[in-house]
């Protein structure tokens, strides 16, 4: 009998390791159908100034409506967009589509300053990126430094001379660069000066318990202290409570950004909250 159980549950195993390896394929299809029929729609999440309450940017996030299982987070499908390369082709949709928005909002006078998008390692690394970028911005008669581009912290830290010249034809461009998720990896100070970021994004992880037994005072301090020597602004992203709000104030980060706020936005009711113009009830009146 034990046997018996022993082939079962080897059947049972190859049977899930077919349904993972079919749900792939299943979903790498679909992936493919969606970047052909753009069943992609971007979400808009404001940025408030610390200090005024108003809207200093926008970050567009990526949803997939699937026909199937309806809006879809990145998380789910990302990486398996990065395993095929479909990155690519989303990537340039998300482009055109942030700059096509970015122009709409400029028309009717309610741009934020600034858009930002972000972008995998694998994307930024593609040598095509700048001229893509160039050509998203002649067509949609856009000025460079309304765009900004949130690279994961890998971007700095495993850099080499191709990287170098990437990040000097961004800059003379006049595109932004900000750095994401600060401080959750090995994060390296001499090397954002080095590549003249614009702005540092604090890991949501420290934002999320600030004043945690394990330093994390101390590592928003000293980040927020040598941001500030190098001139670069401060985003504390994932802020959902008044507690968190009122340490990342503390900690004078320059940007606010989260739940408490404003949940990512589809573009009309990203454009109604642009229009409107008032300050988040949070921080109005703290301004
Ligand atoms: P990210 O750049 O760290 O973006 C912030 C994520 O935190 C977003 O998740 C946003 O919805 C979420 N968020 C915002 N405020 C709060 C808050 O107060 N609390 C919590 N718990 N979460 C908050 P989302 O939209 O699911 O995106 C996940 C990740 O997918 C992003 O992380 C980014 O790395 C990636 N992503 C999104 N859009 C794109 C894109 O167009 N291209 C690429 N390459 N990556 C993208």
């Amino acid at each position: 009998q034990a046997k018996n159980q022993g082939r079962n549950a080897c059947r049972f195993h190859s049977e899930s390791v077919y349904a993972q390896a079919f749900e792939r394929l299943g979903l790498e299809n679909s992936l493919r159908l969606a970047v052909e029929r753009n069943e992609f729609e971007l979400y808009y999440q404001p940025v408030f100034a610390a200090d005024t309450g108003r809207v200093m940017a926008v970050e567009a996030l990526l949803r997939w409506h699937h026909p199937e299982i309806g809006l879809m987070t990145p998380d789910h499908f990302l990486p398996l967009a990065e395993e095929t390369g479909l990155i690519f082709p989303i990537g340039r949709l998300v482009l055109e589509s942030a700059c096509r928005q970015t122009r709409l909002w400029l028309d009717q006078g309610i741009a934020p300053p600034r858009v930002c998008l972000n972008l995998s390692a694998r994307q930024f690394h593609a040598s095509t990126l700048a001229d893509e970028i160039a050509a998203a911005l002649a067509e949609s008669n856009l000025p460079a430094a309304m765009l900004e581009f949130d690279l994961p912290e890998s971007c700095l830290t495993e850099k080499g001379p191709k990287t170098d010249s990437l990040f000097t034809s961004l800059k003379t461009l006049g595109i932004g660069i900000a750095i994401d998720d600060f401080g959750s990896g090995h994060s390296s100070f001499s090397l954002l000066r080095q590549m003249r970021t614009d702005t540092l994004k604090i890991s949501q992880d420290l934002v999320r318990d600030p004043a945690g037994s394990s330093g994390n005072t101390e590592v928003i301090q000293a980040i927020v202290a040598v941001a500030h020597g190098l001139h670069i602004r401060v985003v504390a992203p994932g802020i959902e409570t008044v507690e968190q709000l009122t340490s990342m104030i503390g900690y004078e980060c320059d940007l606010l950004q989260g739940f408490l706020f404003s949940p990512p936005l589809p573009t009309e009711e990203m454009t109604a909250f642009l229009r409107q113009g008032i300050p988040p009830p949070a921080l109005a009146n703290r301004i």
